[in-house]
């Protein structure tokens, strides 16, 4: 799965990234694959949370329709819900507006043996603001380099960051949004905007590109997911999680006695 992984300061051209790529799997083989894995991060997210020493956070960023929370069931199927959490970022408030772009963000990083999600992120503030010309350039251009510092904190502080940008192409888009339009139990997820968004198809790719090429950092490496396949995208997402989780070598702590005598008084 390194292969997915984009090493520092390294120039992308998402043209060299095949949104359908499946490394040559069936569905079947990968979805079983799935299953086991969704079985290890159960373990290894209580692990997580009875060490209390790591931190853990998934960011999740993609295209409109590119599945993240697709992601969210699929890949955390299982997993104790109250060991992860979700944070989704929005179109920020009058009061988030008021202060720095990651001000509304940093409450929501993990604390000792927590795994949080980022649903949208930070990255939003180069990547929509910069489409959509929401503050002047010479404020974004500056972020990439404070998104880095920031991501430094947290890694230094004991934070294992990894983030996930979900890769489809338009046309895998377009039959997504046929879908939304078309299926009943989908059409609560149509909206028009996303209509317009595909609109600045170009715009946006350019702005990922940028993110991919000067924010994948030792600290905080992204991973470019090949997403037109489900299957394939939740493969790939949770098996470099897992293998993350598992290169923290975790343990269960010490209770530092031996308890195997102690007796356990009858009720009162
Ligand atoms: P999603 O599309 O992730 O399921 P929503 O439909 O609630 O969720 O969309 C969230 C919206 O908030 C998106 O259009 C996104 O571009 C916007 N947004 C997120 N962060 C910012 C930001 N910092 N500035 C402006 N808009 C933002």
């Amino acid at each position: 799965m390194d292969r997915y992984r984009i090493p520092p300061d390294t120039t992308v051209d998402l043209a060299a990234f095949d949104p359908g790529d499946t490394a040559g799997l069936e569905e079947k083989e990968a979805k079983e694959r799935v299953a086991a894995l969704n079985r290890r991060l159960e373990g290894l997210q209580e692990l997580l949370y009875a060490e209390g020493k790591h931190r853990v956070l998934v960011v999740l960023q993609a295209t409109d329709t590119g599945g993240k929370d697709g992601v969210i069931r699929h890949v955390f199927d299982g997993v104790n819900p109250q060991g992860v959490k979700v944070a989704s970022f929005g179109r920020p408030t009058e009061k988030a507006l008021a202060h720095d772009y990651l001000w509304r963000v940093h409450p929501h990083t993990p604390g000792s043996g927590e795994m949080v999600i980022f649903n949208r992120s930070h990255y939003e503030d180069v990547l929509v603001v910069r489409v959509h010309g929401l503050v002047p350039e010479g404020v974004w251009s500056r972020r990439y380099a404070q998104i880095n510092a920031w991501e430094r904190l947290l890694a230094e502080e004991g934070t294992t960051i990894l983030k996930f940008f979900l890769h489809i192409s338009p046309e895998e888009q377009a039959e997504r949004l046929a879908a939304r339009r078309d299926d009943p139990a989908k059409r609560w997820k149509f909206s028009r905007g996303d209509l317009e968004e595909r609109g600045r198809w170009s715009a946006y790719r350019a702005a990922y590109e940028e993110v991919l090429s000067r924010t994948s950092t030792p600290w905080a490496p992204w991973y470019v997911v090949p997403a037109d396949r489900k299957w394939f995208r939740n493969l790939v997402v949770a098996t470099t999680l897992v293998d993350a989780l598992e290169s923290l070598h975790m343990a269960y702590p010490d209770p530092g006695e031996d308890l195997t005598a102690v007796l356990i008084p009858p009720a009162g």
